[in-house]
């Protein structure tokens, strides 16, 4: 959904959401995001205050299984009007200097803004638990659940070949 800045009446807007959809296909939610946000507008600049709670589905980055991942964030953003002469290139150095969101078209993009604030918010490297083992390197079982004796018998590949060179020659 998109708010008009023009809109936004002195006492200000309050949004209580729930989004099932959100625009990033990659994120995958179990039930609706709630969001609660506070609008208000000063001038041009628009400020974003509230939270944006849900569960997601993430997948393990060490054992590859999907698990449910709850968001909770404090939303604490300023927009400011984009103006027409700022280039691409400082509009994103400004942006990562300052924490500042612009908007355009005298429109803010809500649906929008949660999507940016839960990609934000997720682990670069998701982890089901933080004492997750993983895959086996060598076999690929999952060594939560099963145990392999890899570790114990593993054998470079390069050896193995090596090793059926020096078994030929005897
Ligand atoms: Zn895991
Ligand atoms: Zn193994």
């Amino acid at each position: 959904m998109k708010i008009t800045v023009s809109d936004i009446e002195k006492e200000g807007l309050v949004l209580d959401l729930q989004e099932t959809s959100l625009i990033n296909a990659s994120l995958k939610t179990v039930g609706p995001i709630e969001a609660h946000l506070e609008i208000h507008r000063y001038e041009e600049e628009v400020s974003v205050t509230g939270n944006i709670k849900g569960h997601l589905l993430l997948q393990c980055s060490r054992c590859l299984v999907d698990f449910q991942h709850d968001v909770d964030i404090k939303v604490e953003l300023l927009y400011e009007p984009l103006s027409v002469s700022s280039t691409e290139e400082s509009y994103e150095i400004h942006k990562e200097e300052t924490n500042i969101s612009f908007y355009q078209n005298d429109e803010i993009d809500i649906a929008d803004l949660i999507s940016e604030q839960i990609l934000l918010n997720i682990p670069m490297k998701p982890l089901c638990d933080s004492q997750c083992k993983g895959l086996c390197p060598h076999c690929g079982v999952d060594m939560n659940l099963q145990s392999c004796d890899c570790n114990e018998q593993y054998i470079d590949p390069r050896l193995i070949k090596l090793q059926t060179l020096l078994s030929r020659k005897e």
